[in-house]
């Protein structure tokens, strides 16, 4: 709606007033100039008239007497004497009362009878007719007035004096007094015109284009801009005065509550920026403190191994792979010996400095890939990847000697034999068993038996199997 509203016009406003004002005008002028020439061209063949008029009757008197007197010949002299005094009179004529041509300033006339339809009317009118006719291009004025003598008695009519006079010069004169008025309006309406549109333009126009420029760059954001007064000073109850006052009030208040917005933005937005980073902040602690808390969940407290729920997921998981892949994996159950004794003797912190030396030589002689946990109290368990019960049956010997040869303080007071030892049970998938708890119940058993043949010995589980089946 706004954008088809500003659209620019054909025609801009300047040019439509000037426009629709010369339009009216020039209707008054067409008006007015053509009474006055109306009027002029009245006055003018009027004029013209009357002198005809005045021409027969001055001549009426001489031909009166003549025609009284009965002297005819004299006629042709009073004749020629008006036409040499009148320029304009191509003929002139005295009738008489039967339409003949008693006189006529063309000799060839006379005696011919006259029967035009304005003869006719001419001897029957008791004063002056005239008639407009056009004799070969040339305006002409025919005329007649009765030749008569009134007394007290009554009146004789002794004839009709009847003359042509030539219209041109009055036509000419009527012509050039349309022309004149004609010319007149033009320079009139271009007068007008012109000082119509200074007019506008300083009076309307200008104020108008720096409304509507001011409102465009405020419509474009710029809100300080406003309309400037005129050079030459303002009238106060101007109207374009007043409406340059309201714009520039209403631009003013829409700048003040934009920048208190814009102002309550900017805070608002800095306030959320760092409630944002403070919240960044919280979470990456918070992610950090779930990590931990996962890791906390998974290992033991003591020695950072795998805890014993976290071997049993970890074993499924393997085991999973393997039963897929058709890979071996062994378990290795290991419960160091006798040491309630060592724990009662030398006390629980140094119980829990021999159970972190487990852990640390268990690591130390691993692969990386190996599963280590603390199953329970001085008890470990292990996964080996991708290995067979002859080779897990090695590793856990290689371990049990590690155990075995580690100086652990205080162990030759308490351990006997002198050495702390661990008793060591070994299971394998698939001989031994298919699932976790299998394998876990077989490497226990193992175990069990190891303790059995007197401690610090690995035990395979198939040796208790072939046992069982003996
Ligand atoms: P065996 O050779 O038959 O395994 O004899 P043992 O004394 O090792 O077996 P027993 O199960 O009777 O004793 C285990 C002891 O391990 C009991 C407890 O004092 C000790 N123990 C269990 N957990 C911890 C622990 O986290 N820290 C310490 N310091 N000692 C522990
Ligand atoms: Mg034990
Ligand atoms: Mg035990």
């Amino acid at each position: 709606m706004v954008a088809s509203s500003l659209k620019e016009a054909p025609l801009g406003l300047r040019s439509r007033l000037v426009i629709s004002v010369i339009g009216l005008a020039t209707f008054i002028l067409i008006g007015w100039s053509g009474l006055l020439a109306y009027k002029g061209v009245e006055t003018l063949r009027g004029e013209a008239k009357s002198r005809t008029a005045e021409v027969l009757r001055v001549l009426s008197v001489p031909s009166e007497i003549a025609l009284a007197e009965r002297r005819i010949d004299s006629l042709d002299a009073i004749l020629s004497g008006a036409q040499r005094s009148n320029p304009d009179l191509r003929w002139i004529a005295v009738l008489d009362s039967e339409g003949r041509v008693l006189a006529h300033s063309e000799a060839e006339q006379y005696g011919r009878r006259d029967d035009t339809e304005f003869t006719r009317l001419a001897l029957e009118s008791g004063g002056y007719v005239g008639k407009s006719v056009d004799v070969d291009g040339e305006p002409r004025l025919l005329a007649a007035m009765p030749v008569s003598t009134t007394s007290e008695v009554g009146s004789i009519r002794w004839g009709t004096v009847m003359s042509s006079f030539s219209m041109a010069g009055v036509e000419t004169g009527v012509r050039r007094l349309q022309v004149n008025l004609a010319l007149a309006s033009i320079l009139m309406l271009g007068v007008m015109a012109g000082s119509l549109w200074l007019l506008l333009s300083r009076q309307v126009i200008k104020p108008l284009s720096s409304l509507n420029a001011a409102a465009q760059a405020i419509r474009e954001g710029d809100l300080s801009a406003r309309i400037e007064p005129p050079p030459g000073g303002v009238d106060a109850l101007d109207e374009l005065h007043l409406l340059r006052g309201v714009f520039n009030e209403m631009a003013r208040q829409v700048e003040g509550q934009t920048s208190i917005l814009e102002g309550r933005v900017a805070r608002r937005t800095a306030e959320l920026e760092a409630a944002n980073s403070e919240l960044a902040r919280i979470n990456q602690r918070l992610s950090r403190a779930v990590a931990r808390l996962a890791d906390i969940a998974k290992t033991d407290g003591l020695t950072g191994l795998l805890n014993h729920r976290s071997f049993q997921e970890k074993l499924s998981l393997e085991l999973q792979r393997c039963l897929r892949q058709e890979h071996p994996l062994s378990i290795i159950m290991i419960d160091v010996d006798h040491f309630k004794s060592y724990n009662d003797m030398h006390g629980h912190p140094a119980g829990d400095f021999v159970l972190k030396e487990v852990a640390r030589i268990f690591r130390e002689n691993l692969r990386e890939v190996d599963v280590v946990a603390r199953y329970g109290g001085e008890e470990f368990a292990i996964v080996l990847l991708d290995t067979p019960k002859g080779a897990a049956g090695l590793v856990a010997e290689k371990l049990r000697l590690a155990v075995q040869e580690h100086d652990f303080p205080h162990a030759a007071d308490s351990q006997p034999g002198g050495r702390l030892t661990a008793s060591i049970g070994v299971s394998s998938f698939p001989d031994d068993g298919l699932s976790p708890a299998e394998l876990v119940e077989h490497a226990d058993q193992s175990l069990y038996e190891a303790k059995r043949r007197g401690r610090n010995r690995v035990v395979l589980a198939g040796e208790i199997l072939s046992m069982l089946r003996k």
